[in-house]
């Protein structure tokens, strides 16, 4: 389980600050999929980036935080001032694009052993390497590869290889499959649902693809201009959308995906839609484990 506290998460710039997330609390149960989706530039690479604990200046955490329950490698709870440690093994992170996240000059292989505290022996976890990656549909070749020989298909394979190869217990998917061919996209997703199946663990996974959403996920997170707009399960939230900008991207599912659907969206928030989607940090059980973002009500505040 991971639970946000009120997390605020601003950038400062010269005498600038921006606040790319504002507000977010809520608790991501074990063992699901959580899909997030929302506008460009609603902070959820932001949320995904705190949660990973790649928190780098300009960026930084100006109030709440974040709470993990799996430990670290001395036992303690594991913290934003902790989490590194545990990267690739208690959390792992998918990017857009793994050009620049595989080492260059690193063989395919030798980039399952360079972990510190990884098995010393390290032609066993090499040959454990092979074997796991053929399962992920690549040939054993690709071991003694070099990044740049692969296809970006086959690097992301690999990206993914080594993100869930420790089984980690939480895995962050920032955009996995945005680089790629349709295709390939539907075939990486799908993969990542048959690992989380077999491993039980977490992941979150962001993508403009509501009906990749709607196949993939367990659970639905929609921002809007850095806040929360919506959370629930996914069978609910598609089922009975609360608000005006879930129910926009619902309403736009059968071409979304497609560039010029995003540029509507993108207009459609920018002209007006952006006071009647732009919401209070506030959370409000509509139904059992749907959440939606309302202006706090008389009544509420008095209860
Ligand atoms: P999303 O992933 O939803 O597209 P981001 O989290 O990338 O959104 O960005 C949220 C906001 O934070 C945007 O206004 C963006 O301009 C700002 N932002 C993101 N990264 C930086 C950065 N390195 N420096 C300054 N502002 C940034
Ligand atoms: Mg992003």
């Amino acid at each position: 389980m991971i639970r946000l506290n009120d997390l605020k998460i601003s950038y400062r710039i010269a005498n600038r600050t921006i606040d790319a997330v504002d507000g977010v609390s809520l608790t991501i149960p074990d063992g699901c999929i959580v899909g997030i989706a929302g506008e460009s530039g609603s902070g959820k690479s932001t949320l995904m980036k705190a949660i990973y604990g790649d928190i780098q200046a300009p960026m930084h955490i100006s109030r709440g935080s974040i709470d993990y329950d799996f430990q670290g490698a001395d036992g303690r709870p594991v913290t934003t001032q902790t989490i590194r440690r545990q990267w690739f093994k208690s959390i792992s992170y998918i990017p857009q694009s793994s050009m620049n996240s595989l080492n260059p000059v690193i063989r395919i292989g030798r980039q399952f052993t360079d972990f510190p505290g990884t098995d010393s022996n390290k032609k066993r976890v090499l040959e454990q390497a092979r074997t796991y990656l053929g399962k992920l549909g690549l040939p054993p070749e690709v071991m003694e590869s070099y990044p740049h020989q692969l296809s970006g298909g086959m690097r992301q394979r690999v990206m993914i290889g080594l993100a869930t190869f420790f089984q980690p217990d939480l895995i962050i998917a920032d955009e996995p499959t945005t680089a790629l061919d349709v295709v390939v996209q539907k075939e990486i997703l799908m993969l990542l649902m048959e690992l989380q199946e077999e491993m039980g663990n977490t992941i979150l996974v962001v993508s403009h693809d509501m009906g990749v959403h709607y196949q993939v996920t367990h659970k639905m997170l929609i921002m809007y201009a850095g806040r929360v707009v919506e959370y629930g399960d996914t069978e609910s939230v598609f089922g009975d959308p609360q608000h005006p900008y879930t129910k926009m991207l619902i309403d736009s599912l059968p071409t979304i995906g497609d560039d010029s659907m995003r540029g509507v969206i993108a207009s459609a928030a920018g002209a007006g839609g952006d006071r009647a989607f732009r919401a209070e940090p506030v959370l409000v059980e509509v139904k059992p484990n749907h959440f939606v973002a309302r202006a706090p009500q008389p009544d509420n505040v008095l209860a």
